[in-house]
């Protein structure tokens, strides 16, 4: 892909709440669910199936509070909290276990936050050891972590690559001074760079930097420094993720002055893209930019490229088993959601029941709307003969008032289309969210809740 040109009049057009469709449908969707029930799901998904399993650990504490976050932490400075939770994360993890086949194989693994390294290195050996031992491993397991720089050590370095971790995805958001000091993260470049010094020495083959659009004092000449300085970094991927701004939600955003405007936010978008593509990365689709020989750029190319909570994944038919408050888990016909507040958590593993909040089980449309999203979402075309051969229906009859909804958008360029199919045009790519939600059957009063497409 040479140098992807944005048309900001279209993007202003289709700028609308939206959901990201890292499941469908998507979590909002979620409802109060007893544990029970959502355990039988399990049970009898894991019975009839084989699949391989994808495990997720949701390590939540943060030393202090980025003002933009919209994760679900914890904020604290005491360390101890860490071998507390590590323990209820063992109980969760022996309970859960008797509902999977011990054949199955875990082929990824990844810890998210909150910040993973808020975790003393010995307990972060102490978690894969645990893995280890209970379930079976794959040879070529896939281990990536999160990794907030200024909380980095060559302790934690050598720790998670004596695990077997090879991949890290580091949060920089921008590396210009005003802009930390006005979102509460006082992260200096050489931190940042040293981070990922260690990395790539201990073993690190993929490193993925998270870049924020949107925040304070950002302008199109100081986030087109931060770009060009992480350009010269060469990351395999990069997702720039536009800041989200809900202070109902997330009441510290109240405290952030001096936000673009949504004009500049749009220029901010544009620059993002056109730098990025212009320096040989493949714009993947949404946030997501890789280089060309990356794996998540050979998936796509491939068409087996995959989409769940954790974003873009190359791992094909794993069903997802994560742990700790807040995580969200998908196995083949059943999403469910764990406790999102702490002790709420602990009270329910104390009781020696399931954490589990809420779930959903997917009915036979929803699995065949999830298909049609999650492909077109990856792979950026489908192919109606294909997906009726995949779906065991007729996909042109089945969506017949679906792909009538798509003209205005065949009208303005977001894709091409013939008898056969259609495939998304290089706009579409970053409106692909507009082209998916016409396939959502779920489009209700509940998709106010999205943030907007840009
Ligand atoms: S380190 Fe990450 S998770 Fe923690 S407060 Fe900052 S943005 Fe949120």
């Amino acid at each position: 892909m040479s140098m992807l040109h944005v048309d900001l009049d279209l993007v202003r057009k289709y700028n609308i709440a939206t959901p990201r469709y890292t499941s469908y449908p998507p979590a909002t969707q979620f409802g109060e669910m007893p544990a029970e029930q959502v355990l039988e799901q399990i049970r009898a998904n894991n019975e009839n199936s084989h699949r391989d399993i994808s495990l997720y650990f949701h390590l939540p504490f943060c030393r202090s509070l980025c003002w933009y976050c919209g994760c679900t932490t914890v904020i604290t400075t005491q360390q101890r909290q860490s071998t507390t939770y590590l323990n209820y994360l063992k109980r969760e993890l022996s309970f859960m276990r008797e509902f999977l086949h011990r054949e199955r194989e875990v082929v990824q693994l990844h810890l998210g936050g909150g910040t993973p390294t808020f975790f003393p290195p010995d307990e972060l050996r102490e978690l894969s050891h645990v893995v280890r031992e209970q379930f079976c491993v794959a040879e070529n397991l896939e281990a990536g972590v999160e990794i907030d720089p200024r909380s980095l050590t060559h302790d934690h370095v050598a720790a998670l690559s004596e695990a077997g971790f090879r991949r890290a995805s580091i949060g920089v958001q921008d590396f210009n001074p005003l802009v930390q000091n006005a979102i509460n993260r006082f992260q200096p470049k050489t931190m940042s760079e040293n981070a990922i010094t260690l990395l790539r020495d201990a073993g690190f083959d993929s490193i993925n930097i998270d870049l924020v659009y949107g925040l304070p004092h950002q302008s199109v000449r100081s986030f087109g420094e931060t770009l060009d300085a992480v350009i010269a970094l060469r990351p395999n991927r990069l997702a720039v993720f536009n800041y989200a701004h809900v202070p109902w939600l997330k009441p510290a955003q109240r405290l952030l002055q001096w936000l673009p405007t949504p004009e500049t936010k749009l220029q901010l978008l544009k620059l993002t893209i056109e730098k990025l593509t212009s320096a040989g990365y493949v714009y993947i689709g949404l946030d997501h930019f890789a280089l060309p020989h990356d794996e998540l750029a050979i998936a796509q190319r491939e068409k087996t490229l995959q989409r769940n909570f954790q974003g873009y994944s190359t791992r094909v038919n794993a069903d997802i088993y994560a742990f700790g408050m807040s995580s969200i888990s998908q196995a083949n016909g059943t999403y469910w959601q764990n406790h999102k507040d702490l002790s709420r958590y602990y009270s329910a593993l104390d009781a020696k029941t399931a954490p589990i909040a809420k779930g959903y089980v997917l009915t036979a449309d929803d699995k065949i709307r999830r298909e049609v999203i999650m492909r077109l979402m990856c792979d950026m075309a489908l192919d109606f003969d294909a997906m009726s051969n995949s779906l065991g229906v007729i996909f042109t009859d089945y969506f017949t008032r679906e792909l009538a909804s798509l003209k205005g958008l065949e009208a303005d360029g977001l894709i091409e289309a013939d008898d056969h199919g259609f495939a998304v045009t290089d706009l579409g790519r970053l409106l692909i969210r507009n082209i998916a939600v016409h396939f959502d059957a779920h489009q209700n009063e509940k998709t106010r809740q999205f943030s907007n497409s840009i």
